[in-house]
């Protein structure tokens, strides 16, 4: 696969299958998303509430295309065993800084797969009583979906594979690929990190 075009690592492009999104068609599909957002929000100043790590390229890239006054939090989680996960249990590892009662609060997600998740965060955050709560996902991976999900912005709609890049890991991985993209078959067994078990 060609990579001269991308300054990223050399190894890691070798485990991409397939290019889904450029980084040119993920900028122009956040910026409207951006214009969106400008247009429902002109005189709410909204909070924009993300969860770390994955969100980090969108967040930043989407807080760039509102041109409105806008504040940003963020909160961090860690899945529980595959077992409590598949019940939709995650444990709030970082909580929000600032209170978000009255406030009119967007939540951007980088990725929504089964929805266990953010449905979780979305009961957690809806207790705290906003004023409107909204979710904005990038790439929404709709096939394996168990929980109906009301999704104000959405990006893309992705198959039902493994993608990285643009802030979305494997393992901590890949990261920073500007695009996103699939990972070989080969690249996604990796033996997990002996110290970490990631
Ligand atoms: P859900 O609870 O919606 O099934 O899981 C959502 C989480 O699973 C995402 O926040 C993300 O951490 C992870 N995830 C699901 N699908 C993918 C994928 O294709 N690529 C990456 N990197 N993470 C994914």
């Amino acid at each position: 696969m060609m990579s001269d075009e991308y300054p990223v690592p050399e190894e890691w492009m070798a485990d991409i299958s397939k290019i889904l999104f450029t980084e040119a068609q993920i900028q122009a599909r956040v910026a409207a998303l951006g214009r969106q957002i400008v247009h429902d929000y002109a005189d709410k100043k909204p909070v924009l509430v993300g969860v770390l790590k994955g969100v980090i390229f969108f967040m930043a890239d989407l807080l760039r295309a509102i041109n409105i006054p806008v504040e940003v939090d963020f909160m961090s989680v860690s899945n529980y065993s595959p077992e409590l996960r598949d019940k939709g249990v995650v444990r709030l590892v970082k909580d929000l800084e600032m209170p978000i009662e009255g406030r009119h609060v967007i939540f951007v997600e980088d990725i929504i797969d089964t929805g266990l998740t953010i449905n979780y965060l979305l009961r957690n955050l809806r207790a705290r009583q906003p004023a409107s709560l909204e979710v904005c996902v990038l790439f929404n991976k709709e096939k394996r979906r168990l929980i109906d999900l009301p999704l104000r912005y959405k990006g893309f709609d992705v198959p039902d594979n493994y993608i990285v890049g643009y802030g979305l890991d494997y393992r901590e991985q890949y990261r920073n690929l500007p695009f996103v993209g699939l990972l070989k078959a080969q690249a996604l067994h990796q033996p997990a990190h002996p110290a970490t078990g990631l």
